[in-house]
C-alpha cells in the first residue's frame, strides 16, 4: 500500500443515519474492524457546508477523529438526476424533509421529470455517488469516490434498502435497489466486484487500507 495508511483497530463510523451505519458495517464486518458509530458516542453532527460529496465526507470524518482521537469513517452519498441539473445531489438528505419523507422526495424527483417531459428510459438517467473518506486526527486523510449508473422509474418498486432505493434501476439489471437483497444490492466479492456506488468505493478503499 505505497504511500496508503492502513487501518487497523478501533473505527469511528460518522454518521448518524441508520440505514447507512448498517450498510457500513456489513461491509466492514468481513475485515474484522471494529466500528463504533458517531452516534452512539454522542458526537454532535456538523453542519455539511462543503458543496461536493468529497468534502461533506471530508469534514464529517475530520470532526468526529478530531472529537473522539481515533481514526474516522464518514461517507456522503446521494443521487444525481442527469435531466435535473444533477438534482437533488449533495441535497438528496435534505429533499426528503426533517420527517425524513423519501416518498414525497421520489414523487417530488418525478414531478420534475414530467415538468421536462423526461418519459422515456433514455431521458431518465440518473446516478448514485459515494464519497468515502477516512480522517486520522493527525490530519491524514484517505478518500475514494465511485458511483453506479441507472434510470429513475415511476412508481417506486420493492420496500428493501432506504433512501431513493425503490426509484432508482441500476445499468444492466431488471429490479430496483429497493427489490433487491443488500447483498445483492451490494454485489460484493467474491460474489460480485460491487454495485452499489457504497460498493464499489468500499472495494476500493479496502485496497489502499485494507489491504485487499
Ligand atoms: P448524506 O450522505 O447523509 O448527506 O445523505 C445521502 C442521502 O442520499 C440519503 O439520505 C439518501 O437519501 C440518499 N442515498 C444515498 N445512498 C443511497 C442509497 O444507497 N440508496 C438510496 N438512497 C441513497
Amino acid at each position: 500500500m505505497p504511500n496508503h495508511r492502513p487501518i487497523t483497530g478501533r473505527l469511528v463510523i460518522a454518521t448518524h443515519n441508520s440505514g447507512k451505519l448498517a450498510e457500513m458495517r456489513e461491509l466492514l464486518a468481513p475485515y474484522g474492524i471494529e466500528a463504533v458509530s458517531a452516534g452512539e458516542l454522542n458526537l454532535p453532527e456538523p453542519d455539511e457546508t462543503g458543496t461536493t460529496f468529497a468534502a461533506n465526507a471530508r469534514i464529517k470524518a475530520a470532526a468526529a477523529a478530531n472529537a473522539t482521537g481515533l481514526p474516522a469513517f464518514a461517507d456522503d452519498s446521494g443521487l444525481c438526476v442527469d435531466a435535473l441539473d444533477g438534482q437533488p445531489g449533495i441535497y438528496s438528505a435534505r429533499w426528503a424533509g426533517p420527517s425524513k419523507d423519501f416518498m414525497a422526495a421520489m414523487a417530488q424527483i418525478e414531478r420534475l421529470l414530467q415538468e421536462r417531459g423526461a418519459t422515456e428510459p433514455a431521458q431518465r438517467k440518473a446516478h448514485f455517488v459515494s464519497a468515502l473518506c477516512v480522517a486520522w486526527p493527525d490530519g491524514h486523510i484517505e478518500e475514494v469516490e465511485e458511483r453506479v449508473n441507472g434510470t429513475m422509474v415511476w412508481p417506486p418498486r420493492g420496500d428493501a434498502g432506504f433512501g431513493y432505493d425503490p426509484a432508482f434501476l441500476p445499468d444492466g439489471h431488471t429490479r430496483t435497489f429497493g427489490e433487491m437483497t443488500s447483498v445483492e444490492k451490494h454485489g460484493l466479492p467474491p460474489l460480485g466486484l460491487g454495485l452499489s456506488h457504497r460498493a464499489k468505493a468500499f472495494v476500493k478503499l479496502a485496497e489502499i487500507c485494507l489491504g485487499r
